[in-house]
């Protein structure tokens, strides 16, 4: 076989439904070229380790050996050889989980900062989570803001004035380490579109998480600083006033959001801004067989400028009710149907936009059963990660997690790193909390406070810590 082709099979071993004995053969004749006894066992363990790393990431490497029931000296030569095979990797980074890999992990690795997660190095943190806003005009059912807290608007000018200074100071090599979210609805800020251009013009490509229902277009003659947003994510809660109003509690918000959207479309348009529109959609319970509907919403919005349609889609399941993170088997199947149809809708109607399934989607789209990541309150890692992540709010607290940075959110200020105000800086507050060694001991329900995201840091943290710990230093992490 040739080399391309062996190498392709090989790097199909974790597509489902694969014939592993195929992959085994092609990389036998792959290994036979450049390693000296490419032997059936070892393409067969080596198979199993891109299957079982493509799928279930967090693996540590002392239970992968034991699963393979090879010895240290074996599993290191096959760790090893597994190196020396681009297919394999490859074969990892397309499996269902794949998107572990390459949308977060890898990159992360390469910037070296789970090293310093790891080390309890101070460095600046790779991502800067700016949450302006001071209050929220919806109450979504599932969000876990207090009802009724917010900041007070004498807050403003001086959290501005810090968010400002953060901006001026985060370093400008990764243009992607500074968005805007919540917290709380960062439109609700007067000033927000000030502080979008000032991230712009040092070069930062913002992405804001909003609900749109203030993206009015005397909101952008106002703040025409928003313009210079790299892309504006709009969480859609609902496809009708019905769906919309019993998740978010505001009668009318459909309807307003939806001509927000598409207000914003045409204005684009005719001013020519490269900001990008998309949507962030939650499968709710029930609402799998909306999204055929959510297909006419999107082509409606896009209609707008067929040569300028909406650019993406996030699309998630639900999960926040099902404490195990499994989908009953009903449910499961009404949502691979419905999926289906989902896809087919967009490569027809919609095949510009660019769909992020998420995980949990994405193995259910390849037939394969997803396990959710679920952090225990045992797994927290007492030092967090703000090598990674940082959060700030108004008042300029360095929160530790995502889903933390809620005023008056019980328990949640235990995760405040340390306050960026008038002569501190926000790398000041983490190099203290880092080099302090400072730790935060977790408590039953505090898993909440990570998001997907801080949940995925953690696990490979944890990960990462076994390896070390087992002796695999420099092979730690399986794929770095
Ligand atoms: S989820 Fe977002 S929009 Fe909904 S209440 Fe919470 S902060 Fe507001």
């Amino acid at each position: 076989m040739a080399d391309s082709a062996a190498g392709k099979a090989v790097a199909e071993c974790t597509r489902p439904g694969a014939d592993v004995s195929d992959s085994v053969a092609a990389l036998k004749s792959l290994l036979t070229g450049s390693v000296p006894e490419g032997e059936e066992r070892r393409s067969h363990h080596l198979v199993q380790l891109a299957r079982r790393y493509g799928t279930t990431p967090f693996t540590t490497l002392r239970e992968a050996r034991r699963e393979l029931g090879v010895t240290r000296p074996e599993f290191a030569e096959l760790l090893r050889t597994f190196g020396a095979v681009p297919a394999l990797r490859e074969a990892v980074r397309q499996a269902p989980a794949g998107k572990y890999w390459t949308n977060t992990v890898l990159p992360l690795e390469a910037r070296g900062v789970l090293d310093a997660a790891l080390e309890g190095r101070p460095v600046y943190p790779s991502s800067v989570g700016l949450y302006p806003g001071p209050s929220c005009m919806f109450r979504c059912h599932f969000c876990v803001r207090v009802t009724g807290a917010k900041y007070e608007m004498s807050t403003l000018e001086g959290g501005n004035a810090m968010l400002a200074s953060v901006i001026d100071e985060v370093p400008t090599d990764n243009p992607f380490a500074v968005y805007m979210s919540g917290g709380l609805e960062p439109l609700t800020n007067p000033a927000v579109g000030t502080l979008v251009a000032r991230a712009a013009a040092r070069g930062f490509k913002i992405t804001m998480y909003t609900n749109s229902f203030a993206l009015t277009e005397q909101t952008l003659n106002r703040q025409p600083g928003l313009w210079d947003l790299n892309g504006v994510r709009t969480s859609l809660y609902g496809l009708n006033d019905e769906e919309y109003e019993a998740t978010t509690g505001k009668k009318g918000s459909f309807r307003r959001v939806k001509a927000n959207l598409l207000r914003f479309m045409k204005l684009r348009t005719e001013q020519d801004r490269s900001v990008k529109l998309g949507l962030n959609y939650l499968i709710l319970p029930g609402r799998a067989r909306r999204l055929l509907d959510l297909v006419d919403y999107m082509e409606e919005l896009s209609a707008v400028n067929p040569d300028r349609p909406l650019d993406f889609l996030n699309l998630r399941q639900d999960y926040s009710g099902r404490d195990d993170g499994q989908l009953s088997g009903s449910d499961r199947s009404e949502l691979r149907d419905a999926l289906a149809g989902f896809e087919e809708a967009v490569r027809d109607r919609l095949p510009t936009l660019d769909v992020d399934y998420g995980y949990a989607l994405n193995s259910m789209r390849c037939g394969v059963e997803a396990n959710l990541l679920r952090t225990t309150t045992e797994q927290m890692r007492p030092r967090a990660h703000p090598q990674v992540a940082v959060q700030l709010d108004l008042l300029g607290d360095v929160y530790l997690y995502r889903e933390a940075g809620f005023p008056d959110l019980p328990g949640a200020t235990r995760y405040i790193a340390g306050r960026v105000g008038p002569g501190r800086s926000l790398y000041q507050v983490v190099d203290e909390f880092v080099s302090e060694r400072r730790e935060v001991a977790p408590q039953s329900g505090d898993e909440y406070f990570l998001d997907g995201f801080d949940q995925v840091i953690t696990a490979r943290l944890n990960q990462l810590e076994d390896d070390l710990a087992d002796g695999w230093g420099p092979a730690r992490g399986f794929l770095r």
